[in-house]
C-alpha cells in the first residue's frame, strides 16, 4: 500500500503525520522538529526557504518573507516576496512540498497521497484553495477534513471505549473553531461546529504590538510602512512576551531602533499579565459567540459536556483558559499536546481511509459547517423582491447528505430558471458566498408557479452536486461544484505548476545550515556593534566554508559560529530549535 500522510496546514505552524505500526506518528522535518513554521522566504540568491529558517529571516528581511497566508486562502490576494508574486495556494504549496519531502525522507519512499486539515469554518472556496495547494505540491489530496474533527479523532483513537460528549476549542494562529461531538462505542459523531476565520493568536500579538508602539507614540499602520524592520523585530519580541505571560506575571519587551536593531541599552516596555488581560479582553469576548452557537446547535447544555478539549497554541493563554473554564464550569482538558493533535488525527483519518486494522472499530461522521441553499423571489402583496436565500441543506447536518426542495417559476411563460447556489447563514443571497449556478431550460410555456425540484447532495469530500428536475418534461439538469471557477481553471493550474517548478530550493542537507545562518543573522541585530563585527566575520567564514566543499573547514567554521553565539548568550540548539534568551 502506498503511504498516505496526514497534514495539519496551520496559519502559524504546519505538521505532518503518518499511521505506522497501529499508531499515528509525527514526522520530523530536516531540522528534527515536528513543527514547521508556515513561513516562506526567497533568499537573496533566489532560493526558497520554508519553515524555521524563513521565520528567522522574517525578522531581518520581512520583505522577502510571507506568513499568515492561510488567511488569504480563497481570495485573489497576491503577495510579492523577493521579486516573485504568489497567491495563497502557491505559498501553501511550498509549505506542503517541504512537508512532503520530510515525509519521503522519513518513510524512504515517494509520498503522493495526503489528507489535509482545514478549520471547520473554512467555506468551500477556502477548502478548494487548500485542495489546489496540495495539487500544486504534487499531492493527491484524498480528503479535506476539519481540524477539530481531526483533534477529536486523536482523542477518540486513544479513548475508544469512552461514552462522552466532547467539545473541541481550537484557537490557532489565525483561526478559531468550536466543535461539539459525541463518542460512543468507537463511533465519533460530530454534532455541530462554528467558528471565526479571522481570530487567532496573531491578533493577540498584534494588540500587544499596537500597544507597545503606541506607548512610543508610533501608530502601527504607519510604522509598518515606514519602519518595517522595527515592526518585524518588535513583533517577535511581542510574540515572545505573549508566551512568557502564559506562565509569568510580567514580561519585558525590548524596543528596537528604526533599523530593527536591539541595542544593549535598548528601551524596554514592561507589561504585566493584568495589563495584557485587559488589552486582549475584546478578543477574548469574541470567543463567546462561536462557542455559544456551537453549543446551541448541539442541543447539549454547556455543563453536560464531559470534556472540553483545548487545541491550538493560543489556548495556552491564561485569558483564554479562564474564559473557557467559566463558560463550561469545568477544567479544560489538554492531555495531548495542543500543537500536535490535529496532525495526529489526520493520520488516524488516513488509517480509516486505508482500512487499517488498528482502526476497524472506529467510525466517524462529520457535519457540513454552513447552510447551503439557493435564491428565490419573495412576494409582498403585489411587490416582488428577489435576492432571498432559501436553505436546502441546513448547517450542522450530518454528511453525506442529500436534500430536495421545490421552487416555482415566477412568471407566466417563463422558459428558463437560473438556480444560484450559495453557502452561508445570511437572509439574503448577497450576504452569502456564491458557489456556482445551474441553468434549467426548456420549460414549456404556461402559467407561473411551475414546480422545479432542486436536490443538493453534499459528500464527505465537500463536493456539492446540484440537480434540478422538471416534472412537466421529465428533464434533469445537473452540475457538480468541486471548485470555484474563478480560482483555478486547468490552464491556470498548469501555469502555476510550471512557475513553481522553476523555483530553486536548497538541498535538504543544506536547510540546517541555512537555518543556522538566518538565526545568526537575526542575532546580529541584537548585539552591540562591537560584538557584531566578530559575529559577522564568523558568519562569513561559515558561509564560505559551506561553499568550499572542504569538510574540515566547514566543521571548524560551524563550531566557531556556535561558540560565538553561545558566548553572546544565544544558545542555538539544533534539535528542538529552542534558543535563549
Ligand atoms: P495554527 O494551527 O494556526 O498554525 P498553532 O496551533 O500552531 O496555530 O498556534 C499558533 C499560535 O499560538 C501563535 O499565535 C502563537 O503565538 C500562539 N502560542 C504558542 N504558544 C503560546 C504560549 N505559550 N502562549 C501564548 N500563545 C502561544
Ligand atoms: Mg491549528
Amino acid at each position: 500500500m502506498t503511504a498516505m500522510i496526514g497534514i495539519d496546514l496551520g496559519t502559524s505552524n504546519s505538521l505532518c503525520a503518518v499511521f505506522e505500526d497501529g499508531q499515528p506518528k509525527l514526522i520530523p522535518n530536516s531540522l528534527g522538529s515536528v513543527l514547521t513554521p508556515s513561513v516562506v522566504s526567497i533568499s537573496e540568491d533566489q532560493r526558497v526557504l520554508v519553515g524555521a529558517a524563513a521565520k528567522e529571516c522574517r525578522v531581518t528581511q520581512p520583505e522577502r518573507c510571507a506568513w499568515v497566508f492561510k488567511r488569504l486562502m480563497g481570495t485573489d490576494r497576491k503577495v510579492e516576496i523577493g521579486g516573485h508574486v504568489f497567491n495563497a495556494p502557491e505559498l501553501s504549496s511550498l509549505v506542503l512540498k517541504s512537508l512532503k519531502e520530510d515525509a519521503e525522507a522519513y518513510l524512504g519512499e515517494e509520498v503522493q497521497e495526503a489528507i489535509i486539515t482545514v478549520p471547520a469554518y473554512f467555506n468551500d472556496n477556502q477548502r478548494n484553495a487548500t485542495k489546489l495547494a496540495g495539487e500544486l505540491a504534487g499531492l493527491n489530496v484524498r480528503r479535506i477534513i476539519n481540524e477539530p474533527t481531526a483533534a477529536a479523532l486523536t482523542y477518540g483513537f486513544h479513548d475508544r471505549g469512552a461514552e462522552k460528549k466532547l467539545i473541541v476549542i481550537d484557537l490557532g494562529g489565525g483561526t478559531f473553531d468550536v466543535t461539539a461531538m459525541e463518542i460512543f462505542e468507537g463511533t465519533l459523531e460530530i454534532i455541530s461546529t462554528a467558528g471565526e476565520s479571522m481570530l487567532g493568536g496573531e491578533d493577540f500579538t498584534d494588540r500587544l504590538l499596537g500597544r507597545v508602539l503606541k506607548a512610543q507614540q508610533i501608530q502601527l499602520e504607519i510604522a509598518e510602512v515606514k519602519h518595517p524592520l522595527l515592526v518585524s523585530r518588535l513583533r517577535q519580541e511581542c510574540e515572545a512576551a505573549k508566551c512568557t505571560l502564559a506562565t509569568n506575571s510580567e514580561a519585558i519587551i525590548r524596543i528596537p531602533d528604526i533599523q530593527g536593531k536591539l541595542a544593549e541599552d535598548a528601551l524596554t516596555h514592561t507589561i504585566t499579565r493584568d495589563e495584557f488581560l485587559e488589552m486582549v479582553d475584546p478578543l477574548v469576548k469574541r470567543l463567546a459567540r462561536p462557542i455559544a452557537k456551537a453549543v446551541r446547535d448541539s442541543r447539549i447544555a454547556p455543563t453536560d459536556f464531559h470534556s472540553v478539549i483545548l487545541v491550538g497554541g493560543a489556548t495556552r493563554m491564561e485569558a483564554v483558559r479562564d474564559f473557557i473554564r467559566s463558560f463550561f464550569g469545568v477544567e479544560p482538558l489538554c492531555s495531548h499536546n495542543p500543537d500536535e493533535v490535529v496532525a495526529l488525527g489526520a493520520a488516524v483519518q488516513a488509517a480509516l481511509m486505508q482500512d487499517d486494522k488498528a482502526v476497524d472499530d472506529m467510525i466517524m461522521t462529520d457535519v457540513c459547517p454552513f447552510t447551503l441553499g439557493t435564491e428565490i423571489i419573495k412576494e409582498f402583496g403585489r411587490r416582488r423582491v428577489d435576492g432571498y436565500y432559501f436553505p436546502i441543506i441546513h448547517r450542522n447536518t450530518t454528511i453525506p447528505v442529500s436534500r430536495e426542495e421545490i421552487v416555482y417559476t415566477a412568471d407566466p411563460n417563463q422558459r428558463q430558471v437560473r438556480v444560484g447556489v450559495y453557502q452561508g447563514e445570511g437572509r439574503k443571497v448577497e450576504d452569502n458566498l456564491f458557489l456556482g449556478e445551474l441553468e434549467v431550460t426548456g420549460i414549456p410555456p404556461g402559467p407561473s408557479g411551475k414546480p422545479i425540484h432542486i436536490r443538493f447532495t453534499y459528500d464527505l469530500n465537500g463536493i456539492l452536486e446540484v440537480e434540478a428536475y422538471l416534472p412537466e418534461t421529465g428533464k434533469k439538469f445537473m452540475t457538480v461544484l468541486t471548485q470555484h471557477a474563478k480560482l483555478d481553471s486547468r490552464s491556470d493550474i498548469n501555469a502555476a505548476v510550471e512557475k513553481l517548478q522553476k523555483l530553486k530550493f536548497y538541498p535538504r542537507d543544506d536547510v540546517k545550515n541555512q537555518h543556522l545562518i538566518q538565526f545568526a543573522e537575526r542575532v546580529i541585530g541584537e548585539v552591540s556593534p562591537f560584538q557584531r563585527d566578530d559575529l559577522e566575520m564568523v558568519i562569513d567564514q561559515f558561509e564560505q566554508s559551506m561553499a568550499s566543499g572542504d569538510r574540515e573547514w566547514f566543521e571548524r567554521a560551524r563550531e566557531n559560529l556556535l561558540t560565538i553565539l553561545a558566548e553572546l548568550g544565544f544558545c542555538y540548539d539544533e534539535d528542538d530549535q529552542e534558543f535563549s534568551p
